[in-house]
């Protein structure tokens, strides 16, 4: 489960490793408690409006006398990011229509193919028929990368010729997945052109696209974010929402990276349900997410 996924990312020294051993073996509340709670949330990547709010949380709390010890301020901290990480449906993939059509977005490098490569291991794996569209057209690389990935799951790429129409590669696919009567598409997309617009429109005409291929398509649009981008990663959030109607959030890399707290800020500020999260480049190293368990995975 996602406690044992996580072992690394507690052993890394996560941000909640490093507010636990705040508290560690404390009883009395340290009167720069605040203070101490802030530097590491702020160097953490929570983000300045995220930590605020935690931060107005407790110091209310206390304020009140509600906190007696410091278990008590931990118990608060943790019930509020709790509560921060449960908006929207949540962890997993609603497959909603057959097929059920997803397009993956993000920038180049955060790990969409790879993203797309562990789903379709994962709903294989549950008896799912699955046709990978390779998207990003733009890059060679990209597709032979989702070929590689189509080949050990065992599963259908549909490609273009070399620069072919990204939109006309997804039409294509969504038609074979009809005809066929697969599951669920997942379709990769172009992370980078030559301006952030030029992206942003070719997005949501490949989205327009999509639509007509299947009436509700994409039925979900997961953009991926890297976690050690920390705050590059909400920038990018705040860009892609603008430009298109993103359905959730899968947040690779949390392996490896102390700026985890990137998430906390993610929900509160974005208010964009986070569905899975990477911890590592094999297969196997996809997490539904799901609030509670991923906060005490990460407390140990
Ligand atoms: P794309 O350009 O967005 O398609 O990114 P890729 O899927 O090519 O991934 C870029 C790099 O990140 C590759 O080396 C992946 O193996 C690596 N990667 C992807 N997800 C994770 C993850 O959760 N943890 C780690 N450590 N590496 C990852």
């Amino acid at each position: 489960g996602l406690r044992k996924g996580l072992t690394k990312v507690r052993e890394s020294e996560g941000f909640f490793g490093r507010l636990k051993a705040l508290f560690a073996g404390k009883k009395e509340i340290d009167p720069n408690v605040v203070e101490q709670i802030e530097e590491v949330l702020l160097t953490s990547d929570v983000g300045v409006k995220t930590t605020e709010l935690l931060l107005d949380e407790i110091r209310s709390a206390l304020s009140r006398n509600e906190l007696a010890d410091t278990d008590k301020v931990w118990d608060a901290l943790r019930e509020h990011a709790k509560r921060i990480l449960r908006v929207g449906a949540g962890g997993g993939l609603p497959l909603k229509a057959q097929p059920t059509v997803v397009m993956v977005v993000g920038v180049n490098g955060v790990g969409k193919t790879t993203t797309i490569g562990k789903l379709a291991t994962q709903l294989k794996a549950e008896g799912r028929t699955v046709v990978l569209a390779a998207g990003d057209t733009f890059r060679a690389a990209a597709v032979q990368q989702l070929n590689v990935w189509g080949k050990r799951v065992g599963c259908e790429v549909v490609r273009g010729k070399d620069g072919a129409n990204p939109g006309a590669v997804i039409f294509d696919a969504i038609q074979k997945a009809k005809d066929t009567g697969a599951d669920v598409v997942l379709a990769d997309t172009a992370g980078r052109l030559h301006t952030k617009t030029n992206l942003m429109e070719e997005l949501s005409r490949v989205a327009r696209t999509m639509n007509k291929a299947l009436e509700g398509a994409p039925h979900e649009t997961l953009l991926v974010l890297d976690a050690t981008n920390g705050q590059n990663a909400m920038q990018q959030a705040a860009l892609f929402k603008e430009a298109l109607p993103i359905t959730g959030i899968v947040l690779t890399k949390l392996d490896g990276t102390a700026k985890g707290g990137v998430i906390l800020g993610i929900c509160a500020e974005h208010g964009l349900p986070v569905r899975y999260v990477g911890i590592g480049e094999r297969a196997e190293d996809l997490r539904e997410f799901e609030p509670d368990e991923f906060v005490e995975a990460m407390l140990g």
